[in-house]
């Protein structure tokens, strides 16, 4: 296998990642699916202050998503859209990611944060990565490894760019 072969594999896995009812494409309902696990998992009421701002940061990042992706705007973004389209594409351009996921990442991160200090601690990410349908060993790994100055907390900053460097991967 090169490096090509690889590197599409790996593509492979995170679009799996974001179907999550595994029908082949991802939609809106994928991102709203993961929304409310999350907040089940949390106990927090969707019409809440935190199920809101994580309601409406999953569909920004979905607006964001099939805007950059969905290039024949039937609403679902294809296995072949996404590799072609948004891997490739956000890849010239972290900084559109990270814009597009910032709500997202923050408003996940303040559903975890459960005792309100501001930042939450890696083993609450843990837990709202399962919620995600991060598979666990993986979930582990990256709540260990986006805690960047071992402060055993995570803060947004740290969360987006370790988010847009998986998402992104690595260059053939
Ligand atoms: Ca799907
Ligand atoms: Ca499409």
């Amino acid at each position: 296998m090169d490096a090509e072969d690889l590197y599409q594999r790996r593509i492979a896995d995170r679009f799996d990642a974001f179907d999550q009812d595994g029908n082949g494409y991802i939609s809106r309902e994928d991102f709203t699916t993961a929304v409310s696990r999350l907040l089940t998992t949390f106990g927090i009421p969707f019409r809440s202050d935190k199920g809101q701002a994580v309601s409406g940061g999953a569909e920004a990042f979905w607006q964001g998503l099939a805007g950059i992706a969905d290039v024949d705007g039937d609403q679902r973004v294809t296995r072949g859209e996404f590799v072609n389209g948004a891997v490739k594409r956000l890849r010239d351009s972290p900084e559109r990611f990270a814009e597009i996921v910032r709500p997202f990442v923050r408003a996940v991160l303040a559903v975890a944060d459960q005792d309100d200090d501001g930042q939450a601690e890696t083993g609450e990410l843990e837990r709202a990565l399962l919620a995600l349908g991060v598979e666990s060993h993986t979930a582990a790994l990256a709540a260990e490894s986006l805690d960047v100055d071992r402060s055993g907390r995570i803060d947004e900053e740290e969360a987006v760019t370790a988010f847009a460097r998986y998402f992104m991967t690595q260059e053939p």
